[in-house]
């Protein structure tokens, strides 16, 4: 081991759990539930500190049916100062997402000064409603993809008033108070990802609340049709944690999140040892801490569980209204790379750190529920009769058929492409899954016949090769079981009562990803509601009869993205491509889909949640991300190679062309020596070969300026070229001296902590 390596390895051996009380009352532990929500502004919180009439007024506006007015905005931004300071919070921020998947802020003080005559002015603390309202920050240095240069570089951040204010700890204990916000240009087109997420939901509300009218209208069922419309969003996180000193000697982790080269160890994952398995002490105290903060900031988390790669793990939250799971997950991703620090390790949210083991997801469980709490895609005992089940169903799978590019441009990043296609996770195939239950009742409807006969399910009994076995342990409770069985390779399967889109990336805001489901989703449902109108011709509404007639036209219209086998499987690709479903695992071809016709009508002009130019947009900030991140690993790769690799392959060449020398000097033949020399020395001819070509064609790429050749190029000529230096190093890996190899191996990154 070289030295710094070996030092680095002492420290994380040597490293104390940290651990972090939970909080007390009365000598006993609290109850999550009672500090839950604690550092959040609730609405019961601002029912109490306002007037009533000015709460009243909040309301209207938070349900779209005001403005607010300036006194209105005035009394909740005193409300919430004072309700802030008294918490400990010294400045407050808008809080908002540009499109970098992260989130951004400014702190500003409450600390203002007032005149009080005279020339003379006093300190005062303030906040007033039109600092609450909007901010401006200089929009000129976020991603704008070209709307800088046609319009203003103005920008202005807008509290989104859907999404609670919180505190949030600064590290001298003091407090900043968030709002979360939107953030649009001078012209109020959106310039983040959280304005098309918000617009899609409402699309999809609207479309929702209108087929439900026409399906169970007023006259005829006694409750009143649903006003709105919500989608729901749980997003189980997956992430790596490695210790950061091993972290801190890798350069390709912390420029480009991944390794860029290193050999698996001789144990991974093949045990199947790790998932579910034990916690680690260390990972236990981070997650608790984690959690502890994430209650108090009102997020629900719920589950943790190691996953299937050593040092990968899981957490996953209660799921909530879309745009306030999304705000909750990327502070849930902020909150984990700082309590981890503390523990001395490294979060890496990269869907693909290491090569060979399995990557990193984040699955998006996604469902529509209507205000009165009724989850749209419940299918209930029978589903067979639940025609607003059923029509929801397959508006959500029509949407999926039409727009499945989309989808995968939604997904598609220069990390995630690691992951899509790969042996473990979903391909650039999208196909949908309902498990056995649900196909055969659409199958049914589809050939006019009745259902083949299904026993409710339970864990009774299970047929075993012809028989049935009854499997009941009768000291066991009953259990009930899911319609749908798991398919874990589908990237978009129906999980008992919600979809779970599981091509999302660990590392990626979920928000576009939902935001183009929802689209998508939002013009199926109206295409269905307009069927129906038609189908029931001059009737006030549509019969039973009608309603299964349009279900049958829109089972047989989707049908070729269900698919209920393995997606992993060869035979999968060929008949995909037989159903004419688009197969695409390049990054920078998904996002050329976003400007065909079909769907960049659909997303402007149908459902309308982005004008052309936000469209445009997104689609050359995606370009220029993902050409900038690879050729960002490029050069990483290059300089690591040359100021890291080649020297230790260097330094072991010369240690085998000392031995040889000396072994000859005693007379004896250096066979051994020569042999090790002989291959030492092919592996860095051929390495110096790639690099060079690898230099050369980054160079190339660099001073290109059209970002969608560069892109294209990247992920055709750079990607493979970057995989042969690989091949190299890694090669050199394997048979340089270890002490000096500089750079921590596989073995200690992934089996440290
Ligand atoms: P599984 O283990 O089958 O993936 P879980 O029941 O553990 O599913 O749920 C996984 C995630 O799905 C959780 O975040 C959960 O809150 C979320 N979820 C459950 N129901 C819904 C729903 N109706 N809409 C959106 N997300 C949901
Ligand atoms: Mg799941």
């Amino acid at each position: 081991t070289s030295s710094v390596r070996k030092a680095a390895l002492i420290e994380a051996a040597n490293r104390p759990i940290r651990n972090v009380a939970f909080p007390e009352r009365d000598g006993r532990a609290m109850y999550p539930s009672e500090f839950y929500g604690e550092y959040v502004f609730t609405t019961k919180d601002m029912a109490k500190a306002l007037p009533k009439p000015v709460f009243a007024d909040f309301l209207k506006q938070k349900r779209g049916h005001q403005t607010l007015s300036k006194p209105t905005a005035d009394a909740i931004a005193h409300a919430v100062r004072v309700w802030a300071m008294d918490r400990g919070a010294t400045h407050f921020t808008h809080w908002f997402q540009p499109q970098t998947d992260t989130t951004a802020e400014k702190h500003d003080s409450f600390l203002s000064f007032q005149s009080i005559g005279g020339g003379e002015y006093a300190a005062i603390d303030a906040f007033s409603g039109s600092q609450l309202l909007q901010s401006e920050p200089d929009a000129s240095s976020f991603p704008s993809g070209g709307m800088r240069s046609t319009f203003e570089a103005r920008g202005y951040t807008v509290w989104d008033t859907t999404s609670p204010m919180f505190i949030q700890k600064a590290p001298n204990n003091t407090k900043i108070l968030y709002v979360p916000s939107v953030f649009i240009s001078y012209n109020g087109e959106a310039l983040d990802s959280k304005t098309p997420l918000l617009r899609s939901c409402a699309a999809i509300s609207k479309a929702a609340v209108e087929l439900l009218s026409l399906i169970s209208p007023r006259s005829v069922t006694s409750q009143p049709p649903a006003a709105q419309v919500v989608t729901t969003l749980g997003t189980e996180q997956e992430f790596f944690l490695i210790d950061r000193s091993m972290y801190a000697m890798r350069p390709d982790l912390k420029i480009t999140g991944r390794t860029l080269m290193g050999n698996l160890p001789p144990r991974h994952q093949q045990l199947e040892d790790h998932y579910f398995g034990h916690i680690p002490t260390r990972v236990l105290s981070a997650m608790s801490e984690l959690e502890l903060e994430l209650y108090k900031l009102g997020v629900p988390l719920k589950t943790r569980h190691n996953e299937v790669a050593p040092a990968q793990f899981e957490l996953a939250p209660v799921f909530e209204e879309a745009s306030v799971a999304v705000d909750h997950n990327l502070l849930t991703m902020e909150l984990l790379h700082k309590v981890a620090h503390r523990h001395g390790l490294k979060a890496l949210f990269h869907e693909k750190p290491f090569q060979g083991v399995n990557g990193s997801g984040k699955h998006c469980n996604w469902s529509l529920s209507t205000d009165r709490g009724e989850n749209l895609l419940e299918p209930t005992v029978k589903p067979e009769t639940n025609y607003r089940f059923l029509l929801f169903l397959v508006a959500v799978l029509d949407a999926v058929h039409k727009h499945a590019a989309i989808l995968l441009a939604g997904i598609s990043s220069s990390s995630n492409q690691h992951r899509l296609g790969a042996h473990e996770a979903p391909p650039g195939i999208i196909s949908a899954f309902l498990g056995d239950h649900l196909a055969e009742v659409l199958n049914a409807i589809e050939e006019r016949r009745g259902l083949k006969t299904f026993s409710v399910p339970h864990f009774q009994s299970v047929k075993l090769g012809g028989t049935v076995v009854d499997l009941k342990v009768s000291s066991l409770p009953n259990i009930t079981r899911d319609l749908t069985d798991r398919n874990r390779t589908s990237p978009f399967a129906f999980t008992g009562n919600k979809f779970e889109f599981r091509a999302v990336g660990s590392k990626q805001s979920p928000s576009f990803a939902v935001t183009l489901l929802n689209a998508a989703v939002a013009q199926s449902i109206r295409e269905i509601t307009a069927a129906l109108v038609e189908q029931k011709g001059n009737k006030e509404f549509p019969s039973a009869e009608d309603q299964l007639e349009v279900i049958r036209k829109y089972i047989i219209a989707s049908k070729p993205i269900r698919f209920e086998g393995d997606n992993y499987s060869a035979e999968w690709v060929t008949e995909a491509e037989k159903r004419g479903l688009p197969n695409i695992v390049s990054a920078p071809a998904a996002y050329d889909e976003l400007l065909k016709p079909l769907h960049s009508d659909m997303l402007t002009k149908h459902v309308a949640i982005l004008t052309p130019t936000e469209l445009d947009s997104r689609y050359h900030i995606l370009m220029e991300r993902y050409a900038k991140d690879m050729l960002v690993e490029s050069r990483t790769l290059l300089s690591m190679t040359q100021t890291q690799v080649l020297p230790a392959a260097f330094e072991h060449r010369k240690m085998l062309a000392d031995s040889a020398t000396g072994i000859e000097s005693l007379g004896m033949k250096p066979t051994v020596e020569l042999e090790q020399l002989a291959t030492t020395s092919d592996l860095l001819e051929g390495l110096s070969k790639s690099i060079a070509s690898l230099k050369a064609l980054t160079k190339t790429l660099e001073d290109n300026e059209d970002v969608k050749q560069q892109a294209h190029a990247a992920r055709d000529e750079l990607a493979p070229l970057m995989q042969q230096v690989r091949i190299g190093v890694d090669g050199l890996e394997e048979i340089v001296g270890d002490k000096f190899w500089t750079l921590p191996k596989y073995t200690e990154l992934l089996l440290t902590v």
